[in-house]
């Protein structure tokens, strides 16, 4: 039994785990047994916290050893640029989806929003300024151990570039980077054994956990969220693949299935990053180079599902208060939200943290952040795996841009 279970491919193991912990989940709700379901909590934290321990030293090895084998630095600037423009432009994409649903859905319409008093006490958000003040680490070490992304990124591709213009004494050091990413990837394949275990207890822990009540009233947030992102991701992603990639979208969803189910249960991005590289390189055939740089940088900063959230929490708000807003309230929305996913941190909840940005930009009050915080958790997992596939999505449009998509590896039949 065991070791039939064992011979099944880890995607067929995460998904049959995923399935049969929605339905225990569900019976132990059903049951009135939520006790027994937060006994499984323990297991899925000692998952989250054995992906989040490879985080760290696997950005750092993968963006050293992909910088590392790019010949020349002029590569690297373009590499960047088209990064990046992908991922603003399919984030602008998001925040119209979430607001067209958002206006055909009427979440907001009938609900009462708790008065919060002026500016929230939740947060305090970054503005753009701070945002790019803080992309130099003033201590490398220090960001590492806060885990802080978008600083280590930084520092692993200016290291990068100190070991290439180093030239031959820097070898041994470049060396030691390719060896280290290599190793990190072994430890994401042990890690990942454990993957449908996780996912499993993390379900029915997070089903445990759900507030009916809050759920019920607020069902058609939910209903929205959801289907703006699966909008999204059938639509933007499916469509980019197919047009401006040429690839087959069944094999590119089918390559990324356990990135998904992980993000999915663990609600953070980041966290999802060694399962993320894991697939599309493997899966997909995307280059280490490119991977190793667009997916670390896509964690942090590209979260289209966010950037959903973000436009349909504005709407939920005007319409909870019956008011309309102006063409230019909509565009103010679109850019604060674009901006606001891009400063969120890919950490569970983030959403939520980083919201009054966007309602305040257009003289919003900020009831909502409280209304939405019982029920945030089972918008996150979606908005996460929508955030998660976005990025693979970029990795595999310019990997295939740069020559370095294996077309043998993302046209086989089947993913092992
Ligand atoms: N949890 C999400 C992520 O890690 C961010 C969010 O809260 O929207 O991608």
């Amino acid at each position: 039994m065991w070791f039939r279970w064992q011979s099944l491919t880890l995607w067929k193991r995460i998904l049959i785990a995923f399935m049969l912990a929605v339905a225990l989940g569900s019976l132990l709700k059903v049951l009135g047994l939520e006790q027994v379901a937060a006994g499984f909590e323990p297991v899925g934290r000692l998952f989250i916290n054995a992906i989040r321990m490879l985080m760290v030293p696997i950005i750092l090895t993968t963006i050293i050893a992909g910088v590392t084998s790019l010949k020349d630095t002029s590569r690297l600037g373009r590499l960047g640029a088209m990064t990046i423009g992908l991922y603003l432009l399919t984030t602008a994409f998001a925040v119209s989806i979430g607001l067209l649903m958002a206006t055909l859905i009427r979440p907001g319409a009938g609900i009462s929003l708790p008065e919060v008093g002026g500016e929230s006490d939740l947060v305090e958000a970054p503005t753009l300024g701070e945002l790019l003040l803080g992309l130099v680490p003033e201590n490398p070490v220090a960001a590492m151990v806060e885990g802080n992304v978008l600083q280590i990124i930084v520092f692993a591709i200016l290291l990068g570039l100190a070991i290439n213009l180093a030239g031959e004494k820097g070898a041994p050091v470049k060396r030691f980077f390719h060896s280290a990413a290599e190793v990190m990837f072994k430890l994401a394949h042990m890690v990942m054994e454990l993957a449908p275990l996780g996912v499993f207890a993390l379900i029915v822990w997070v089903i445990g956990e759900l507030a009916l009540v809050e759920l019920l009233s607020l069902v058609w947030i939910v209903v929205t969220l959801y289907a703006a992102c699966l909008l999204h991701i059938a639509l933007v992603y499916g469509g980019c693949i197919r047009l401006l990639g040429r690839l087959k979208p069944q094999h590119f969803f089918r390559g990324i299935v356990d990135a998904q189910a992980v993000a999915y249960s663990t609600a953070t991005s980041a966290g999802t990053l060694p399962v993320t590289l894991a697939n599309v390189q493997r899966n997909l055939g995307v280059s280490k180079n490119v991977s190793g740089f667009v997916l670390p940088l896509g964690a942090t900063m590209n979260m289209d599902g966010t950037a959903i959230y973000m436009g349909i929490a504005a709407l939920f708000t005007a319409q909870a208060l019956g008011v309309e807003l102006t063409m230019t309230q909509y565009l103010t929305v679109v850019l604060t939200s674009t901006l606001a996913s891009v400063g969120a941190a890919s950490i569970p909840a983030a959403g939520l943290i980083v919201m009054p940005i966007v309602l305040s930009s257009v003289g919003l009050p900020l009831g909502a952040i409280a209304l939405f915080f019982p029920i945030d958790r089972l918008m996150d997992m979606m908005r996460t795996m929508t955030n998660v596939t976005g990025d693979s999505m970029v990795a595999t449009l310019v990997a295939k841009a740069e020559g370095e998509l294996d077309h043998e590896v993302y046209d086989a039949p089947a993913v092992e």
